[in-house]
């Protein structure tokens, strides 16, 4: 009997969502009989607090796991029996393993970040590095980044108090000083290796960039995690600097890598999954 798996992915607006397509296809190349569903709070006209519910449904009809989105990924965690080091870290949770009555949360966003920009800029000087954007996704990216190594992070976000809030976290985990909100973000990218991109600028509902052109200097790496389109302002502006610059589809497929290896307790292959992304993503 081959491996059988039952997937869903519980969030708002998750229509054009390429994870189904991901796992489905790579569950095909092992061999497994694998489903994966949207749960498309907005297509069900159903809030964001129907989600203990849904959970409930979920394990009911014997789902193996979930992943889940936004708005949900901090509503979940007071729903979940464990979580891992990840995920209590930060605070949000996107994937739920159901197995014996049990849920267990993780955040494959974070180490996804981190295997994608592993892999994108392995070589890149991590001293002093500047991210924008202190929401939902840039929790778990700023925790990648000083898992990653990185000296100093300097957070810049319109919402200063998020941007200290996260700091304060930061530095509750990784030790005092290796994060800080920004007090003047031009000195702080001046003096920085690198900086990220976590906010949703450069998406079509949100043109434009959040590091302003003049910032961008050559010596400067540049990782953005918007992959709606892959190729954001602020990175074509960053390539015509000649600066390096990583996109956000790594980090898409690298979260569903582990995600996959968490529900199947099987790893998939993620050079194959990367391929079937740029294949998902190329324009026609
Ligand atoms: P969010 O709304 O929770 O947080 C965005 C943060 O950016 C907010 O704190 C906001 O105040 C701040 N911000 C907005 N404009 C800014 C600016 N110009 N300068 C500084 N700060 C600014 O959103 P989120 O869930 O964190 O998602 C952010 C982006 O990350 C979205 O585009 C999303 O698609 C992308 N994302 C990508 C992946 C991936 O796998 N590549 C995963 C999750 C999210």
């Amino acid at each position: 009997m081959q491996p059988c798996y039952l997937i869903g992915l519980i969030g708002s607006g998750i229509q054009a969502s390429l994870t189904p397509a991901m796992h489905m296809q790579e569950a095909d190349a092992l061999g497994f009989r694998y489903l994966y569903r949207l749960i498309d709070l907005t297509a069900l006209g159903l809030p964001a607090d129907a989600l203990p519910d849904l959970l409930t449904a979920a394990e009911r009809m014997g789902f193996n796991g979930l992943n889940i989105t936004h708005p949900c990924k901090q509503l979940v965690l007071p729903l979940l029996d464990q979580l891992s080091d990840d995920a209590r870290a930060i605070g949000a949770v996107n994937t739920v393993v159901l197995t014996h009555g049990k849920r267990i949360g993780h955040n494959t966003d974070a180490s996804g970040f981190a295997a994608a920009f592993r892999r994108g800029l392995p070589d890149a000087a991590l001293d002093r590095v500047v991210q924008f954007g202190a929401g939902g996704a840039g929790c778990a990216v700023a925790h990648a980044a000083l898992g990653l190594g990185v000296g100093q992070l300097t957070l810049v976000d319109t919402d200063p108090l998020r941007a200290a809030a996260l700091a304060h976290s930061l530095c509750a985990r990784f030790g005092a000083n290796r994060a800080v909100a920004a007090a003047d973000s031009t000195a702080a990218v001046a003096a920085a290796d690198g900086l990220i991109n976590a906010t949703p600028m450069g998406m079509a509902k949100y043109p434009g960039q959040a590091v302003p052109d003049a910032m961008l200097q050559s010596n400067h790496w540049v990782a953005d995690i918007v992959y709606f389109p892959l190729e954001t302002a602020l990175l074509a502006t960053a390539r015509a600097k000649r600066c390096r610059v990583l996109h956000g589809g790594g980090m898409a497929v690298f979260q569903a890598v582990e995600a996959f290896r968490l529900f199947t307790g099987t790893a998939p292959r993620a050079d194959r999954m990367l391929a079937h992304f740029d294949q998902l993503t190329a324009s026609p």
